[in-house]
């Protein structure tokens, strides 16, 4: 099997286009090319008057001539032998697992990097224990609706917190920029397809499965590793984690106290709590567990119609079914030094209510996968950092996140509602007092007035100047009616849980500290990656085998 990269065609081309691209590319005959098959297919929108889908394909001709090919086109880098992108198990446990020495690992969080770590564990026979202080799937999305449609927060099962984790009610972006030669994003895909994720996610170059479809895939991975031995329980917050004090400053875990007053021994911990386990990473630091603040960033939710950036992006292919909804990635370099970019950008979707504090009020975006509603939104945040920004100790981030999430919360009028202000308002420096053409989607509302209360004069200014420089790269971005809701602070995790070369904490052995909240991944597929690498990790350990990672 050959891989021939980097194969240009115009949108709109017919069924016979690629198997004659492929023949002219490589100056073969008809009857020698046996096989065809898309691994990525991804576009080019740059010239919006032509835009050009590029293909990533596995092909395959009979062997000599294959070994011709390659010979033939050597040092190209259009052509190569297909990669083996299947998944190896690094290890497999006996079938008396645990015997009287062993122990089961534990995963604290039942987000995509517990949820990741849990299933490669189980596949290798080792019989996870998750423990999940949120709910499952199906009571999570009551009570996240709770606060969405009547003002009512659980504490403890909302969007950041449950089964699934903080992606579960999201746009379900699935891609990264982490370096991954081992394919091990592949494998995090191939579960979700067999899981019921729809099958060209692994072939799209950007792909996303919405909301719902994520709710179902969660709980037939639930099901899965049930099956294989492992043990998933809701509702059971890890409130203390036990380390041995050693004198050389290497403590051992011991085990773990669940908020049902439970003790759980175990010498091995991933723990993978996302990002807003503010009480827990809390309690780690009492424990001794070493941590180091991280740079993380603040700002706002912007919505635009959807054909906006449609139009803005395709010209008049807007509304392909190949391109869909349409997305966009900006960032500006400003003046005062800062850098704004957006984020999480969620093309057809809607902005969501995400804190999981009472008397706090954060944005987030999510969508279906139709991606039809009329708004596109993204984040557009100003990066900070601990030394400049908050610098007082080690979980001042925090302090910076809750303090601005607690006066968006009453700039809403402390109901729940978001503070926001129409964008032509906003760079005027003008309240504003009524919507206009773009419907804020926010749920339960918005309370319209002066957003550039909610943030540092610092983070205005820098997004003052961004966002005309973004109307430059997308005409319209900086149109009067379009919407901007805060307040933005969930990002990333405000510290790094820092762990050595075998994945366990720098001064805790047997704890893998793991996904977005230990500081490792930022997304669900990058959160998944990690997942299989600190079980990898933990398994070698566990087994106490002889391999390097
Ligand atoms: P999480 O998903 O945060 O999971 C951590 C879990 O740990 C939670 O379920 C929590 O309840 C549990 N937990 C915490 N503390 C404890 C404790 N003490 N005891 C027991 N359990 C505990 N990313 C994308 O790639 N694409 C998107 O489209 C996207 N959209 C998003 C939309 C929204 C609304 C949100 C909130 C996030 C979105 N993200 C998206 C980000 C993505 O969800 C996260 O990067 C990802 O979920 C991180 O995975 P994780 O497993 O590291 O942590």
């Amino acid at each position: 099997m050959l891989r021939l990269n980097d194969l240009k065609l115009p949108l709109n081309h017919d069924e016979t286009a690629l198997r004659k691209s492929i023949l002219a590319r490589l100056a073969i005959q008809d009857d020698e090319l046996k096989t065809v098959s898309i691994f990525k297919r991804s576009y080019d929108a740059r010239k919006k008057g032509d835009i050009q889908l590029i293909y990533q394909l596995d092909i395959s001709l009979d062997a000599k001539r294959e070994a011709e090919l390659l010979a033939r086109f050597e040092g190209k880098s259009f052509l190569s032998p297909s990669p083996d992108t299947d998944y190896k198990f690094l290890a497999h446990a006996q079938s008396d697992f645990p015997n009287e020495q062993q122990q089961r690992p534990v995963i604290i969080g039942f987000g995509p990097c517990g949820i990741l770590a849990a299933l490669v564990l189980a596949q290798m026979g080792l019989k996870p224990i998750v423990l999940e202080r949120g709910q499952d799937v199906r009571q999570r999305t009551k009570d996240t609706w709770g606060l969405w449609r009547e003002r009512k927060l659980n504490t403890e099962s909302n969007v950041q917190y449950g089964e699934g984790g903080a992606g579960t009610f999201s746009d379900g972006k699935l891609y990264s920029q982490v370096k991954d030669r081992r394919f091990l994003g592949r494998k995090v895909m191939t579960e979700f397809v067999k899981a019921g994720a729809p099958e060209e996610i692994l072939m799209v170059s950007k792909p996303h499965i919405g909301t719902f479809k994520l709710v179902k895939m969660v709980e037939n991975i639930r099901a899965e590793i049930t099956r294989l031995g492992g043990e998933i329980r809701f509702n059971t917050k890890v409130d203390v984690i036990h380390r041995e004090q050693s004198s050389d400053a290497q403590g051992q875990i011991t085990g773990l106290t669940l908020s049902n007053g439970q003790h759980l021994q175990t010498h091995h911990v991933v723990l993978a709590i996302g990002h807003s386990a503010r009480d827990t990473f809390e309690m780690l630091l009492n424990q001794g567990v070493y941590i180091e603040p991280k740079p993380f960033s603040i700002g706002f939710r912007i919505e635009h119609p959807q054909s906006v950036i449609d139009k803005a992006r395709f010209g008049e292919q807007a509304g392909h079914p190949i391109l869909g909804a349409a997305d966009y990635k900006l960032v500006h370099h400003c003046k005062n030094g800062r850098s704004v970019y957006s984020f999480c950008m969620c093309p057809g979707g809607t902005v969501v209510a995400a804190t999981s504090e009472e008397g706090r009020v954060v944005t987030n975006g999510m969508s279906q996968y139709s991606r039809n509603e009329r708004n596109a939104n993204a984040a557009v945040v100003v990066g900070i950092e601990p030394d400049k920004d908050y610098p007082e100790h080690v979980l001042a981030g925090i302090d910076l996140q809750r303090s601005l999430e607690t006066l968006a919360y009453q700039l809403g009028g402390e109901n729940y509602n978001a503070p926001a202000q129409l964008v032509g308002d906003y760079l005027r420096n003008t309240p504003s007092t009524a919507l206009a053409s773009v419907t804020p989607s926010y749920k339960p509302g918005v309370s319209l007035g002066d957003l550039s209360k909610a943030l540092p004069d610092f983070a205005n200014e820098a997004i003052r100047e961004a966002i005309p420089a973004f109307d430059k790269q997308i005409k319209g971005f900086a149109m009067n009616d379009a919407i901007l809701t805060g307040i933005e602070t969930r990002t990333s995790s405000p510290i790094c849980i820092k762990r050595g070369r075998d994945y366990q904490n720098l001064n805790t052995r047997g704890l893998y500290p793991a996904g977005e909240g230990a500081g490792y991944a930022g997304g669900i597929l990058s959160a998944g990656i990690d997942g299989i690498k600190v079980a990898e990790a933990l398994a070698i350990d566990l087994l106490k085998l002889d391999i390097a990672i």
